[in-house]
């Protein structure tokens, strides 16, 4: 098949595009460069079936494809919080976009929701069914309402044109190719703890976040894209639930590191608990997390340290 994924130099979407490629697909990674990076496809660019487009979602493309992955939008706080306006407007236009075309050349498309539209979620574990508690003028509001727009948007879409939608609840997710700068919790105190700086705990730490390694998460994905059966939102994520302050402790211990911990203020409207019921995902897609967090975060401390070394942040192994 050919296949677009939109974000496709990020996070998420390299691993997403170097695993569709593997499937032996042709794919189209597009990306206007804004948190992703041209490195994290550098190790792919040779391969022919793989076309690396320069694109805003915010602007409308003519593309020939079946299947659309929504991806591109900042998804960390900090990058998200940078320039509120264009994160709406990527969540709005961009999702808006990516339908006219799915809808015009008749190809699937998922779209990367996110535990977010659950907001400071008073359900927990937060089900499908679960409308949330958005604070809709907050300072997340640009990326949660985006995001809960976007939904809207796929729905109407399927409903009023039988646009075939997929949409994943995407919770925590990390490990490789997280940017240094990305400013999320694993990728914060990975490099605060390899470099020796103090961790940097927001709140007490008594917050919860449950994280689910990469490579589970790209399975969920196209797992999910290629159901048959279409139910609404799908909630992907690992149910196994830490407190920050556990988590500081556990990247503390496997990375040997002697940093301290220090205690910043909590965001506004920082969700206090967070843990997918994955029930759903379980029975459509027959997916579940396999990775344990130990085992995720080792990977991701190893990438860390490469990277650290390669910009001289590290001495030399
Ligand atoms: P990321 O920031 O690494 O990737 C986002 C990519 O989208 C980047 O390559 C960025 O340059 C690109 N992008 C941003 N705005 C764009 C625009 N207007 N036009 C074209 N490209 C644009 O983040 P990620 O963690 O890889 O997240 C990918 C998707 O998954 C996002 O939609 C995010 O909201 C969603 N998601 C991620 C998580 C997570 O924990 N990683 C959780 C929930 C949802
Ligand atoms: N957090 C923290 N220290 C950091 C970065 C984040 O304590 O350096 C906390 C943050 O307040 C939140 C949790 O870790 O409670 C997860 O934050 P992240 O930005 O990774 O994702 P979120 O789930 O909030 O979107």
């Amino acid at each position: 098949m050919r296949i677009l994924v939109t974000g496709g130099a990020g996070f998420i979407g390299s691993h997403l595009v170097e695993y569709l490629l593997a499937q032996g697909h042709e794919v189209l990674a597009l990306d206007n460069y804004f948190t992703g990076s041209k490195d994290n496809l550098l190790h792919l660019r040779e391969n022919p079936r793989l076309e690396i487009i320069r694109h805003d979602v915010v602007n409308p493309i003519m593309l020939e494809v079946e299947q659309i992955y929504n991806l591109a939008c900042p998804a960390s706080p900090l990058h998200y919080q940078y320039n509120p306006v264009k994160t709406i407007k990527t969540n709005i236009m961009g999702t808006l976009h990516m339908l006219g075309l799915a809808k015009r050349v008749k190809a699937r498309i998922l779209q990367a929701s996110t535990s977010e539209v659950y907001g400071d979620p008073t359900v927990h574990p937060q089900t499908e069914e679960y409308w949330g508690n958005v604070n809709c003028i907050g300072i997340r509001s640009c990326y949660d309402e985006g995001k809960r727009a976007a939904e809207a948007l796929m729905m109407d879409y399927h409903r009023q044109n039988g646009v075939q939608v997929r949409i994943a609840r995407i919770f925590n997710t990390y490990g490789p190719r997280m940017a240094i700068n990305d400013g999320r919790v694993i990728s914060n105190f990975i490099v605060q703890a390899l470099t020796g700086e103090d961790i940097t705990v927001y709140g007490q730490g008594q917050q919860t976040r449950s994280f689910c390694y990469i490579s589970d998460l790209v399975e969920g994905l196209v797992r999910l894209m290629n159901c048959d059966i279409f139910e609404g939102p799908v909630n992907l994520g690992n149910p196994e639930e830490y407190t920050i302050l556990e988590l500081a402790q556990k990247t503390l211990e496997l990375t040997g590191s002697s940093s301290r911990l220090i205690f910043q203020p909590l965001p506004q409207d920082d969700p206090k608990q967070r843990c997918p019921d994955i029930s759903r995902a379980k029975r459509l897609l027959n997916w579940q997390p396999t990775v344990p967090l130990t085992t995720g975060l080792q990977e991701t401390i190893h990438y860390f340290g490469e990277k650290l070394r390669q910009l001289g942040k590290l001495p030399a192994a």
